[in-house]
């Protein structure tokens, strides 16, 4: 029965487990242990723990499982391993498995902390990392070689909305051997079919859409039960960085909205990029999703879809911020995916950490916003958008 379910009705019933009680909302069980009847249980679930059987909450938890399978039905996975943030996610992803004189080839757009990880964490244990271009394929062919491991990228990166073609990255990974572990927040779960596209991890922070209304930080791996229970497993239970069983309750009632918020801010989103083509206070307007941006039959055979973010270019730092501070419902912040429309300046925040000429390179000008489109009014949204370039 629940195969034939659509993501929406799996996001609202997917790997639920009722206790006695019958409870209709989750359970959360904050419980750190569990008790054995015997002595002998004990020993026989330490050899070989049954799917809803528990150990230990660092190991799993009936809270976190239930999050665990939802989010794996949904995205099509076998399998998945829940974390306490998305950066959680992303290192236990990489690390659990790579070891010294491992390759990875990374797109250079990524995340700050995920640049982080890669450039000055992996290297420091003789892991070797190779930053191309993600949406030119022949620099990705040239990067690969037979010592790589993995290859790491976003679906949609983050903040410049270069989209990577799964398909064809996964193609040149999987002939070298290697494994393809993307960071799909942009793409979001609702959209996401990364898996049937050739990624064999998908990585997200449930942090953004998941949760979606700026409460807790999560995150999750989702692959091949094999790998997840092999690889991913043992590395994420021994060194610490699983979901707490809160957390994972937070999260399964986010999920429950998930698809009705996503596609209300996925509709804004063109909507506001529509009303801002050729608008003279901005030098460029990127969204993936609207047909003037350069990869949008990509993001269409990849998504359908582009997302709850876009970019705008004012033409300098100076008029960045009064944009910024004349907004009156879109907030200063620098999450994203929330029900609230949320504004960042890269440069001067979320990649300030960069040299100019990275961010250059990246092409992360000072003139650069990234907008998270929350679920508010649309034409609210505008209005307060339109009135704030006038400001400038
Ligand atoms: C936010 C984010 C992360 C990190 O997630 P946290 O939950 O903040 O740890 C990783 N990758 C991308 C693309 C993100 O947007």
């Amino acid at each position: 029965m629940s195969e034939t379910w659509n993501k929406r009705t799996t996001a609202v019933h997917g790997g639920t487990a009722r206790s006695g009680w019958g409870e209709v909302s989750e359970g959360i069980f904050l419980t750190q242990g569990f008790v054995y009847d015997s002595a002998e249980a004990a020993e026989a679930r330490f050899i070989e723990a049954g799917p809803d059987e528990f150990i230990y909450a660092r190991y799993g938890n009936p809270t976190v499982a239930m999050f665990e399978r939802r989010m794996a039905m949904l995205e099509g996975a076998e399998d998945g391993f829940a974390t306490a943030s998305g950066m959680a996610a992303v290192s236990g992803a990489l690390t659990s498995m790579l070891r010294a004189g491992d390759h990875v080839v990374a797109a250079k757009a990524l995340f700050g902390s995920c640049l982080y990880v890669l450039e000055e964490v992996l290297t420091r244990f003789g892991v070797e990392v190779t930053f191309v271009d993600g949406t030119d394929l022949e620099a990705w062919r040239a990067a690969i070689r037979p010592s790589t491991k993995c290859v790491f990228f976003e679906t949609i990166a983050n903040p410049t909305l270069e989209v990577v073609d799964i398909e064809a990255v996964a193609e040149l990974a999987h002939d070298a051997g290697a494994l393809v572990v993307i960071d799909n927040v942009f793409a979001t779960p609702v959209y996401s079919r990364a898996l049937e596209q050739g990624a064999d991890l998908v990585v997200y922070s449930a942090t953004k859409h998941i949760d979606g209304q700026g409460r807790t930080l999560g995150g999750i791996i989702l692959g091949s039960k094999e790998f997840i229970r092999k690889t991913v497993e043992p590395y994420m239970k021994h060194t610490g960085g699983s979901m707490s069983p809160f957390t994972a309750w937070v999260m399964l009632k986010g999920l429950e909205t998930m698809e009705l918020r996503v596609r209300a801010q996925t509709a804004s989103a063109l909507a506001l990029t529509d009303a801002l083509q050729g608008h003279e206070k901005l030098t460029r307007v990127a969204y993936p999703g609207h047909a003037s941006h350069p990869q949008h039959a990509l993001t269409q055979r990849l998504m359908g879809a582009g997302g709850t973010v876009i970019a705008l270019d004012l033409s300098t730092q100076a008029e960045a911020f009064r944009f910024l501070n004349a907004l009156q419902i879109v907030l200063i912040s620098n999450n994203l995916g929330d029900a609230k429309s949320i504004i960042t300046h890269p440069a001067t925040t979320t990649h300030q950490r960069l040299s100019a000429e990275q961010r250059e390179t990246l092409g992360i000008g000072p003139g650069l916003v990234r907008f998270s489109v929350g679920i508010e009014d649309t034409g609210d949204l505008i209005a307060d958008v339109m009135q704030a370039l006038d400001a400038v």
